[in-house]
């Protein structure tokens, strides 16, 4: 019997974390950052104290009990001694590593409490664009998933408070690639994976293939709002394990989800881990509508037009490339994203090249560009003419389209858009309370410098009763989502035909009851911290 216990996205969207145990051997499906439930406990200036390590994160229960597999420099004294009669304690002596599925952190953030000997499968793009993100951002020590800070001397008994500050040496962890020829990594790719942002060597980092895992392994590339993502086959006792990760049908890679079903069907799976997002979905807006509808929102528009579309989405930035060159603008990115581009040109030649792209730009932030770290300083010195300041889009407004999400808004007073200046929302709507009160401050900023906003989801107050937030009629399709809809979603598992369907990362699980009550597909429910024996 294999046995998948789930620890994190049961009926919630994201923080996905499954045990997939066949007698000894054992991996991790995921091992996601608990977005809901974080949120239900913390905020921006109230999160889990770094210094205390593992202890919050377990107190909380955002971290499942499991003793012997998290980094040993995280334990406090005495730590287990308080976990061991919690619900769903248990001592693994051992996994064999994790398979990630893409590089968002609702399925990768808690990685980084992993100890480092435990490899991480995944595809080149999807170790490649975790480490950019790290490198370019601020990663808080629960979300250091390619490298970290090690505390102290590394074992409990030499743990000091003062041991916990940062340091420089950072410790690599052990990614091996699904997909690549590692010899056909180029020189470039390699030296960026053994750099730290600040050009420091990492610690003993290792990049091998995938061959050395104790489990037959299968990778499928699937269509989903970032680059690299895949679902996976595992070959077990009981016959073949498929997990979906997250994907769609409607996005530019469309046909590597097709392929998936295939050759996942293929392999007459015994059970099938579904993603079940958008299930409540009936259709979706297509990428190339987005490109449709963004050319006819921005052409003839005068003054700055900002996008604001989803990080790391870089179907989306080239959508929105190609509306810039055909409006004759400059798409003005920011320096993380350019550094995201640079790094997958690294794996994959047909990314533009930036050096040569006349329609981008790179937009640095006001403040930060009188100080800017040692990675913005290497773009700088790389792309030197193309670095862009907002004097130069202030001087030229009509020229740009600038790449911000809400998070960037508080650069407007040093643009000072002109009036009637375009605010094209092209991400996702409101889906917690936090969020509508983001929602309400961006409409607040744009009311206070006069830009109208397109696509932009609207406060419909009901008396008493919850607000609902809608775009308006005519300003639909300016977003695709990274999720299939339900009936999309029911072509996938009608294709793949497991014996055994298990819906995860979905607020509604029942979706699939009721829809796959009469089709022989075994639907089945899991539940948080209980085991499903296949
Ligand atoms: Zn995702």
């Amino acid at each position: 019997m294999v046995k998948l216990t789930f620890y994190g996205g049961v009926n919630e969207i994201g923080g996905n974390k499954i045990l997939l145990e066949d007698g000894e051997q054992r991996l991790f499906l995921d091992f996601g950052f608990p977005y809901k439930r974080h949120k239900q406990f913390y905020e921006e200036y109230l999160k889990p104290r770094g210094g205390a390590g593992l202890l919050d994160p377990l107190a909380i229960g955002l971290l499942p009990p499991l003793e012997g597999i998290y980094r040993d420099d995280l334990e406090t004294p005495g730590l287990w001694e308080q976990f061991r009669d919690v619900p769903f304690y248990r001592k693994l002596d051992h996994i064999d590593g994790v398979l990630l599925t893409h590089a968002h952190l609702d399925h990768s953030g808690h990685i980084a409490f992993f100890k480092d000997s435990i490899p991480v499968y995944s595809t080149a793009v999807t170790a490649f664009i975790a480490k950019a993100v790290q490198d370019s951002g601020k990663a808080d020590f629960d979300q250091q998933v390619c490298y970290f800070d090690r505390k102290g001397p590394g074992k409990p008994a030499g743990w000091k408070q003062e041991a916990l500050l940062t340091t420089d040496k950072k410790q690599q962890r052990q990614f091996c690639l699904a997909d690549a020829e590692l010899k056909a990594l180029s020189e470039d790719a390699v030296k960026f994976w053994l750099k730290s942002p600040g050009q420091k060597p990492l610690i003993s980092c290792s990049l091998t293939g995938h061959s050395g895992c104790s489990f037959n392994l299968r990778c499928f590339p699937v269509d989903h709002s970032i680059p690299g993502a895949c679902a996976w086959g595992i070959e077990t006792g009981s016959g073949w394990v498929i997990y979906s990760g997250d994907l769609r049908l409607h996005g530019k890679r469309e046909e590597s989800t097709r392929k998936f079903i295939e050759e996942a069907g293929k392999l007459r799976p015994r059970a099938l881990i579904l993603e079940g997002t958008n299930v409540d979905r009936t259709t979706n807006v297509f990428e190339r509508d987005v490109y449709d509808n963004g050319l006819k929102t921005i052409k003839g528009a005068a003054g700055l037009v900002i996008a604001d579309f989803p990080p790391r989405d870089v179907s989306r930035l080239l959508t929105f490339l190609q509306v810039a060159r055909d409006t004759g603008r400059k798409l003005a990115i920011l320096p993380r994203d350019a550094y995201l581009l640079k790094t997958m040109r690294l794996l994959e030649p047909e990314i533009p090249d930036i050096a040569q792209e006349g329609s981008i730009a790179i937009y640095q932030d006001t403040i930060a560009s009188k100080s800017p770290n040692v990675w913005v300083q290497n773009l700088c010195k790389e792309y030197g003419s193309k670095m862009i300041l907002a004097e130069d889009v202030r001087s030229a407004e009509d020229k740009f389209i600038l790449c911000f999400s809400f998070w960037d808004i508080n650069e407007l007073p040093s643009l000072r858009p002109k009036p009637g200046s375009l605010y094209v929302f092209s991400s996702s709507e409101p889906h917690d309370e936090e969020q509508e009160i983001d929602f309400r401050r961006l409409h607040k900023w744009l009311e206070h410098f006069k830009m109208r906003g397109v696509g932009l989801p609207v406060e419909k107050k009901k008396n008493g009763e919850k607000s609902e937030w809608e775009i308006p009629e005519e300003e639909r399709g300016l977003h695709a989502s990274g999720h299939a809809c339900g009936p999309d979603l029911l072509e996938v598992a009608r294709g793949i035909k497991p014996e055994v369907l298990i819906p995860i990362h979905s607020e509604h699980p029942d979706f699939y009851v009721e829809n796959l009550r009469s089709s022989g597909l075994d639907v089945v429910l899991p539940t948080v911290g209980g085991t499903i024996e296949v």
